[in-house]
């Protein structure tokens, strides 16, 4: 007997939430899709989506979830890049406040 098959470990570190966290999560907000603004009807399914995205430091509690379209939170042409651009921007920010950034172009009026 050969079992070969790799032991599937998940990168995505996923808190799952409970029905009553979900039901909470969704009650504070009233329901509203936090990506697209609009309510999420009773058949729709959502995620728990996180404000600050747990990459740049977001934490579990309740002020930093709101509720989600499955398909705005997963969809193609989502908040990916958008998301990739915030996270290179925190890195920056990080390396800046720690004095490791050194910035070749001067800093841009707005
Ligand atoms: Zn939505």
């Amino acid at each position: 007997m050969s079992s070969s098959e790799p032991f599937r470990i998940s990168s995505r570190k996923r808190k799952s939430f409970s029905n009553r966290e979900r039901a909470e999560i969704f009650r504070d907000t009233s329901g509203i899709c936090h990506l697209c603004q609009r309510p999420i009807g009773p058949g729709e399914e959502w995620d728990v989506e996180h404000v600050t995205p747990k990459g740049l430091g977001g934490s579990d509690d309740p002020e930093n979830l709101r509720p989600a379209h499955v398909d705005c939170h997963r969809g193609p042409g989502g908040k990916t890049s958008d998301d990739r651009a915030k996270m290179a921007k925190a890195d920056r920010l990080a390396l800046k406040n720690a004095g490791l950034w050194k910035s070749k172009t001067p800093m841009r009026r707005r």
